[in-house]
């Protein structure tokens, strides 16, 4: 274990010359705090979790004091936005500060969001409110807990720094984790902007650093396409599964890492509603949660595009053709345990499928259902759960013939099976209503709550006495949030 000051970090990226970013300083913020800290993300640079309470921490997150060895830079990308291509955006208020080396040897690049104005910042101030600082902040990490590959947060800091939003916010900060922060949209940026040297040079690097097994391949810069495919697939998988809403998967967005990237107004599901759009400004439902799939394979064609200088066109359309199979074959493994199956059979996706629109049409909430179908020997799950739905003789056909399914999967052992769901189907789920609870509380200074939330969410499948308020159905105005754009 290391204390902060001990942590050293070191900007390779930066090396790689000023076509891929820019030197800018952070700005600091006014009178910061220390508003939640993850000791888990903390654990990742092997600090304690004591390590929250060092003020240096609030000093480098503020931008106050330089974190020994940062050489905080802007990158440039650019990105489809909503199907357009914008051709620059880049970080616009955000600082790759450089990397640190784990005892594990694992790199973990520092990203400072809300340092500033950078040549990126376009109209923008290039800072981040509380509000969407505390919102990126409980996903990342909540999303990892729940087994969904995601940028990590390790804190966010306050301030007293006016920003303007649709009214006067406090500017604060979120020091992200990852171990690469380049997006499709860096590949678009060179190849839009014929810089074919550029994009090489940019391959080489992303592929010596993040997908070495490629360079044994006859073609690495195909097998480095296939493999940001397939991770993206998986990745899709998992959203899907668990009723993750991204918001804004323009291709900026998208990290070449196959995680989940950029937080904006995402939501879970709560009731199963697969036209769900959780993006308020999304006018045409073009990020719908029931169009993530199709969207990714769009945003793969993109990174595809931008790769032809290199890899040959009908090599990248195989690739791309592989790409639906993959989600589907994850997402229905996932499924398959959710549900506390084993076995394969072949119309297991029929049932899936069935359960769903059975509960969309009876919106049932989508975590409690599968959590409570663990909860007790599956006969009783299922007459209680039956209560929550419309059609009684669809669900009770549907129920049978899981009855039967079970009982042909082979596990004797109830209580082993029930475990084994319950170790797939989250208690706990980050709800937008929970989110904004404990919003609205740190907005007023009081950090307990969105601490709390934070801890619980970070242990979503444990059993927590006392926490159960947070496993309850949502309010009813809890359910239709509007989660503004702006952030
Ligand atoms: P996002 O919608 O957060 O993915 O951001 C899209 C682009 O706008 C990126 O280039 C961001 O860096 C930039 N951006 C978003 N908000 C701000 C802001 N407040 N100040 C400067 N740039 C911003
Ligand atoms: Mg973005």
């Amino acid at each position: 274990m290391k204390r902060l000051s001990e942590l050293t970090l070191d900007n390779r990226f930066a090396r790689l010359g000023d076509t891929f970013s820019t030197a800018v300083a952070p700005l600091p913020i006014a009178a910061p705090r220390l508003v939640v800290a993850s000791p888990a993300a903390l654990a990742l640079l092997d600090l304690e979790p004591a390590a929250a309470d060092d003020p240096q921490l609030v000093a480098f997150c503020a931008g106050q004091q330089p974190w020994p060895g940062a050489e905080p830079r802007a990158m440039v990308y650019s990105g489809h936005q909503f199907g357009f291509y914008n051709p620059q955006l880049g970080d616009g208020r955000g600082l790759l500060l450089g990397e640190a080396v784990n005892a594990a040897g694992e790199r973990w690049e520092l990203h400072l969001k809300g340092a500033g104005k950078t040549p990126y910042s376009r109209m923008g101030d290039g800072r981040a409110v509380l509000r969407s600082s505390i919102r990126e902040f409980l996903a990342s990490e909540h999303l990892h807990a729940l087994g969904v590959p995601s940028s990590r947060a390790l804190c966010v800091i306050s301030s007293d720094t006016p920003v303007w939003r649709e009214t006067e916010e406090r500017a604060a900060t979120l020091l992200r984790l990852a171990p690469s922060h380049v997006r499709f949209g860096h590949f678009e940026f060179f190849y839009y902007s014929r810089q074919p040297e550029a994009l090489r040079q940019l391959l080489d690097h992303v592929i010596a650093e993040h997908f070495a097994d490629c360079l044994a391949q006859p073609d690495p810069y195909r097998a480095f396409f296939d493999r940001v495919l397939e991770r993206t697939a998986a990745l899709l998988a998992r959203w899907q599964a668990y009723g993750f809403c991204h918001g804004v998967m323009n291709t900026d967005n998208m990290s070449i890492l196959g995680i989940t990237f950029d937080f904006g107004p995402y939501a879970f599901l709560d009731d199963f509603d697969p036209g769900f759009v959780c993006n308020h400004s999304d006018d045409t439902g073009r990020y719908a949660f029931d169009n993530q799939v199709p969207i990714a394979h769009w945003n793969l064609s993109a990174l595809a595009q931008a790769l032809t200088p290199f890899v040959d066109k009908d090599s990248l359309l195989d690739s791309l053709k592989r790409f639906l199979p993959l989600f589907r074959g994850s997402w229905l493994e996932l499924m398959r345990r959710r549900l506390g199956l084993v076995t394969a059979e072949a119309e297991d996706r029929e049932r899936v499928q069935r359960l769903l629109q059975l509960m969309q049409g009876s919106a049932v909430d989508y975590s409690r259902f599968f959590r409570e179908l663990g909860d007790s020997p599956a006969p009783a799950a299922l007459q209680r759960l039956r209560e929550d739905f419309l059609d009684l003789a669809g669900f009770d056909a549907w129920a049978e013939d899981h009855l039967a399914r079970l009982a042909r999967d082979g596990e004797p052992d109830e209580a082993a099976r029930r475990a084994r769901m319950q170790a797939v189907n989250p208690k706990y789920i980050l709800r937008n209503y929970l989110a904004q609870e404990a919003i609205e509380a740190a907005e007023r200074g009081d950090y307990g709550p969105v601490r709390e939330l934070h801890a619980v969410l970070s242990r979503p499948f444990d059993e927590q006495p006392g926490m159960e308020r947070y496993a309850e159905r949502p309010p009813e105005w809890g359910k239709h949030l509007e989660i503004s754009c702006s952030s």
